[in-house]
């Protein structure tokens, strides 16, 4: 059972990375991918944590936004944790989400939403990537809604009013900082209309100029019609087609290993690293 997106404590999953590492070995998950947003800070913890039978895949998730202001999330798998422009690319995007979520909490307060600075701070755990969940948690302690799951529908949500973007990278530009660090890049839940505008078949073809490798075609998000539709696309443009939980621990519904990754797929995605860089113990 192979699950390449997974976030931890490191972002907005809720169990550290040894804590997940766990779970996916008791849940009989053989490789498994930590992908939080926008940093390698949980790397270590899981690496330290990893054992046999797990194979580990080191990652992140990495937030872009389009010329035309669309957010996409490329997903870079296999990459030296230590290429330094990389890690500036992350570390930008990460102190941009900080004035960000200031003026998301400006515009709630401005409308009589009682939530602080230090509200989020307090939600958020030490060193991981703040993140509307975050928020989201924080509006919970503040009895303001009942669950992230309320925070987002009612107030947070890419079209809501309170609705900021950060500073991000272009997608293109995040796919060829993967690939020169020696990893591979894959799209991450392309069609998930929920989470706002989506991208036309079109964009595509430019992330693949770019050095895009794989399409998430199976993702709770995607409808079996969507997840069609990626296929063709993927195959079209002999992408490698990818399946995962995005899980979040108790932050999300998704289960762990809820969808999975064909395992020649993956052989397919691993061969095209510049290197071998799954953790084996
Ligand atoms: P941000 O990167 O700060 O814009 O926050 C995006 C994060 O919010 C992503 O990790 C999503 O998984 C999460 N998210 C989006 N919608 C929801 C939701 N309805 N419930 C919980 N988390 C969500
Ligand atoms: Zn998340
Ligand atoms: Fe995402
Ligand atoms: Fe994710």
């Amino acid at each position: 059972m192979i699950d390449l997106h997974t976030h931890t404590t490191a972002s907005d999953g809720t169990d550290s990375p040894s804590q997940l590492i766990n779970k996916a070995l008791s849940s009989g998950i053989t490789t498994l991918a930590i992908t939080d947003h926008d940093t390698t800070s949980g790397w270590g913890e899981a690496i330290a944590a990893s054992r046999a039978p797990l194979s580990l895949v080191l990652g992140a998730e990495i937030s872009t936004l389009t010329t035309e202001g669309t957010s996409i999330h490329i997903l870079g798998l296999l990459f030296d944790g230590e290429d330094v422009d990389l890690q500036a690319m992350l570390t930008d995007t990460r102190d941009t989400r900080i004035p960000r979520m200031r003026r998301m909490i400006e515009l709630l307060a401005a409308d009589g939403i009682a939530i602080t600075m230090e509200d989020v701070i307090a939600a958020t755990p030490k060193g991981a990537t703040v993140g509307r969940p975050h928020l989201a948690d924080a509006l919970v302690k503040n009895r303001i809604v009942a669950s992230r799951e309320e925070a987002f529908v009612d107030l947070l949500h890419n079209e809501s009013k309170y609705y900021v973007t950060h500073i991000a990278p272009t997608p293109e530009s995040a796919i060829s900082q993967i690939r020169k660090a020696g990893g591979v890049a894959v799209i991450a839940h392309p069609f998930a209309s929920r989470r706002g505008e989506i991208i036309s078949p079109a964009t595509f073809s430019d992330l693949v100029v770019a050095g895009l490798n794989g399409i998430e075609v199976n993702h709770r998000d995607h409808s079996q019609n969507e997840r069609d539709q990626l296929i063709e696309i993927a195959d079209q443009l002999s992408l490698v087609k990818t399946g995962s939980s995005d899980y979040h621990g108790n932050g999300k519904l998704n289960a762990l290993g809820e969808n999975l990754t064909d395992p020649e797929e993956w052989e397919r995605l691993e061969s095209l690293a510049n290197a071998r860089r799954v953790v084996r113990k």
